[in-house]
């Protein structure tokens, strides 16, 4: 299956790079604009399947974009989530009359904005569903979440629940520490 394209609009680039990487972890392709004036073109260019639009632009109305985007002819039909800050209701409701589908607030955790993405995403394709992310691997060791099934070198190896929801959370979160608390909570 194809990865999906998504396209963040940002200028902070450590967010944004942060994004791109966690998205890139779960299987999807990824496009950082952070630059005002080019963003409607090279968006047309990179055809993204979702956006995610920082409303908190230095040189540019982040809601002028969103109306923009609704505009063009190639993007209207693209899934916009807005990045918004705190307490920006009135932003929030805006972009949302310009036909935003989704937004989430900073600071956010990148887990949560990958599970907001992936569900756009179902909701706009439904018929598209991103099976291949039920799979993760890493080196030979393959796991999937929909089958609860663990191949190693393509050998099947049974684990207990606790075992399978233990690596699950371990390998997707790699190269991340996770506490004895945080592996408790969600194992
Ligand atoms: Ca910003």
């Amino acid at each position: 299956m194809k990865k999906k394209r998504v396209l963040i609009i940002e200028d902070e680039r450590d967010i944004a790079d942060l994004i791109s990487y966690n998205l890139e972890r779960a299987r999807f392709d990824s496009l950082i604009l952070s630059s005002g004036r080019k963003i409607i073109p090279q968006a047309r260019e990179y055809k993204p399947n979702l956006i995610l639009l920082d409303l908190m632009l230095p040189d540019l109305d982040g809601l002028e974009v969103c109306k923009q985007l609704k505009k063009d002819k190639d993007l209207s039909n693209v899934p916009i989530i807005m990045v918004t800050a705190m307490g920006d209701e009135t932003d929030r409701i805006l972009g949302l009359e310009l036909g935003a589908d989704d937004y989430i607030v900073k600071p956010f955790s990148t887990r949560e904005l990958v599970l907001r993405v992936k569900a756009v995403l179902l909701r706009v394709y439904p018929d598209e569903t991103a099976l291949t992310d039920t799979i993760l691997q890493i080196g030979p060791v393959e796991l999937d979440s929909l089958k609860h099934r663990v191949h190693v070198e393509r050998t099947r190896v049974k684990l207990t629940m606790t075992e399978f929801r233990l690596l699950h959370e371990l390998m997707s979160h790699a190269g991340m520490v996770r506490t004895r608390e945080i592996l408790l909570e969600n194992v």
